[in-house]
């Protein structure tokens, strides 16, 4: 009898709501007891039934009122077997908590991990093991003392592999966490697609209850505002349930363009960490572990003393392509039946060493530079002597001294024919200033790595 009233009720519901606001609230709904004035319903969660009893339960009540039901107020509550392993959690914790235990693990919107990319396989070296250090930090739990830690450093260099293996040992240690990893643009694509679909809500109690939340390449929202506007909300009601969050860019918080400035900050306030171009040893070091794992693959594969060495020193770019120098020649070796002999990767990664001979040309610094400064490539050459200007064009011309082979008359003439004195005079400038102005260090830092990767 309750029953059919119910379903009554739910069918004005359903226009008066409209399909969509139906399908999200109503239809879930679960009458359990009407009497006593009193309308009860199980929900799925906390969460759930807040929402329910703040935007719907005028309706419900009116409606049942309307069938003859005195009732005189709405009760959600979460089924026992839900909530009650998590009877002895913060009560703050409880909507997550409960959201957690009924949604499988499929149903969290991440992106799958690479189980290669564990904390084992990850070759710790001067240029990354600040960034390394923090990610174990993080990983062994305990109390989140810095949140977030952003992980930032070029291409290649191995941000999303300490990520990984962040999610990897904290599953390990804690299997009861919630570990969401996605990329920004998985994050947006998520936001959009429940924006699009009316699911909005349910979008953001999936990110609200997570534990740990880790955002891969985050600069890509730049310039995105709405999503910007969502992940900051995010972000915050994440950090104030005191939960986890790392994030990674191709650049630290200050430098990314178009990123609001209140995230921007948010970002600064954790620990911001960044991994630094690989150097020799490094290399190698990656090298010699990719290496062996090799050739215990392909048994019988023969390599010469040499070739790791020869090649840590000539392909600098980044990890990928080190790694992709390798597969590619432990593949050829086995194809070919050969021994890996310098000659050997000399053949087989022509092309690979001819782009990693590729040299800096002043002409990309310029462009660079005044990217990064937003000034016109033109002004670089011309003759203005404004101040705002002036700098960046000392900037580059320090950055051609430093990162090229050419000498002072040649960078003045690049600099439309300027004299070698004025170069002179320019580098000394901004080393000058160097000392003293923490900022231009940061612009000669982030440019110095963009115009090495
Ligand atoms: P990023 O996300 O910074 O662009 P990735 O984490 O995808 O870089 O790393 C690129 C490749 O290099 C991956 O295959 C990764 O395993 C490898 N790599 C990077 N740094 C290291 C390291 N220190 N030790 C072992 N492998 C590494
Ligand atoms: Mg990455």
């Amino acid at each position: 009898m309750t029953n059919e009233a119910w379903c009554r009720v739910r069918e004005t519901l359903a226009v008066r709501i409209g399909k969509n606001n139906y399908t999200s609230w109503i239809e879930p709904l679960h009458l359990t007891a009407l009497d006593e004035g009193i309308a009860r319903f199980d929900v799925p969660t906390t969460f759930f039934g807040d929402w329910v009893s703040r935007n719907f339960s005028d309706h419900i009540l009116a409606l049942l009122n309307a069938e003859g039901h005195q009732v005189g107020r709405a009760e959600f509550t979460v089924p026992a077997q839900a909530s009650a392993p998590m009877a002895q959690k913060p009560a703050a914790a409880k909507p997550a908590r409960v959201s957690a235990k009924r949604r499988t693990d499929d149903e969290l919107p991440g992106a799958s991990l690479d189980s290669r990319f564990t904390f084992d396989s990850f070759v710790v070296g001067k240029p990354n093991e600040l960034a390394h250090a923090a990610a174990r930090r993080v990983a062994e739990g305990g109390p989140v003392s810095f949140n977030p830690l952003f992980l930032y450093g070029g291409v290649g260099l191995g941000k999303t592999h300490l990520m990984h293996a962040i999610a990897h040992e904290i599953q390990l240690r804690q299997p009861h966490l919630r570990v969401l990893y996605l990329s920004a643009e998985q994050f947006m694509y998520r936001f959009v697609q429940a924006l699009r679909e009316r699911q909005i809500m349910d979008f953001k109690e999936i990110f609200r209850s997570v534990d740990v939340l880790m955002v891969d390449d985050v600069q890509f929202i730049a310039g995105k505002d709405s999503t910007q506007e969502e992940f900051f909300h995010t972000f915050n009601a994440l950090v104030d349930q005191n939960k986890q969050i790392v994030i990674s860019a191709d650049r630290a918080p200050g430098e990314i363009k178009d990123l609001e400035d209140r995230i921007k900050s948010r970002m600064q306030c954790g620990l911001v960490v960044d991994l630094h171009p690989t150097d020799y040893e490094l290399r190698l070091g990656i090298l010699q572990q990719k290496a062996e794992l090799y050739i215990a693959q392909y048994k019988g594969l023969q390599i010469s003393s040499g070739v790791l060495e020869f090649l840590a020193h000539r392909i600098t770019t980044n990890v990928r392509v080190l790694e992709g120098a390798l597969t590619r020649l432990f593949a050829f070796a086995s194809l070919v039946g050969r021994e890996i002999t310098l000659d050997l990767a000399q053949d087989c990664l022509a092309d690979i060493l001819r782009a990693s001979d590729r040299k800096l040309t002043i002409e990309e610094i310029q462009r660079k530079v005044a990217e990064h400064y937003n000034i016109r490539l033109s002004d670089m050459i011309g003759p203005k002597r404004l101040r705002n200007i002036a700098r960046p064009r000392q900037v580059a011309m320090y950055l051609a001294k430093q990162l090229t082979p050419r000498s002072l008359p040649e960078i003045g003439r690049r600099f439309g024919g300027r004299d070698h004195t004025t170069i002179i005079h320019g580098v000394r400038k901004i080393e000058e200033l160097m000392t003293s102005d923490s900022q231009l260090n940061d612009d000669l830092q982030l440019l110095r790595r963009l115009l090495q990767s």
